[in-house]
């Protein structure tokens, strides 16, 4: 069920679904928010209350990337050799620099997400990032191998993070932005 709210001077619509879970959570992707409530719990409103100031600070985020992306553009020219290549230098190098090691690499078509990283030691990367800057790519591999240090988004994850990229808030400014254009490259060629 989509239902109407309005925060601060945004208007807001969100998606109401029921599921068999046991607490509620909240989703942003992009432009969607989804609020995943247990059957029989019918508090939304007050859920959406309760997180106005957290949903109000996405969705700005989100309004002020699309902005940028329209004057942003996809690499449409780097081929996938180069890609898998690219990617594969900077494993190699990065993980020399985290002192980790990697079972195996995976590229992969993700709709959700740039990267990830199992407890196995397996890497995913989204094949979609080859339409993005190396220095982007560089950047999404030094994350999923550092995860290989510290596994969750702690405070000590984003200490290793900056201790290489001390601008690490631009970057993921930058990659929601890329992401917005990915998604529309998708849509378009669905
Ligand atoms: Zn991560």
């Amino acid at each position: 069920m989509l239902k109407k709210t309005k925060i601060n001077d945004i208007e807001v619509e969100y998606e109401v679904i029921h599921r068999n879970v046991k607490y509620a959570r909240l989703e942003i992707k992009t432009d969607i928010i989804r609020l995943i409530m247990p059957f029989n719990y019918n508090k939304d409103e007050e859920i959406i209350k309760n997180h106005e100031k957290w949903i109000y600070k996405k969705l700005s985020r989100i309004r002020a990337s699309q902005k940028e992306a329209d004057n942003k553009e996809l690499n449409l020219l780097r081929t996938n050799k180069e890609f898998r290549a690219m990617v594969l230098l900077f494993i190699d190098e990065l993980s020399k620099e985290l002192k980790v090691n990697i079972n195996k690499v995976y590229f992969k078509r993700m709709k959700t997400r740039w990267g990830s990283c199992s407890s196995k030691k397996n890497i995913n990367i989204n094949i979609y990032l080859m339409h993005l800057p190396s220095y982007l790519i560089e950047y999404v591999v030094y994350h999923e191998l550092a995860h290989l240090v510290e596994m969750g988004h702690n405070k000590k994850f984003w200490n290793i993070i900056s201790n290489k990229y001390p601008n690490y808030k631009n970057m993921e400014d930058e990659l929601l932005i890329y992401w917005l254009l990915v998604r529309k490259l998708i849509d378009n060629n669905a």
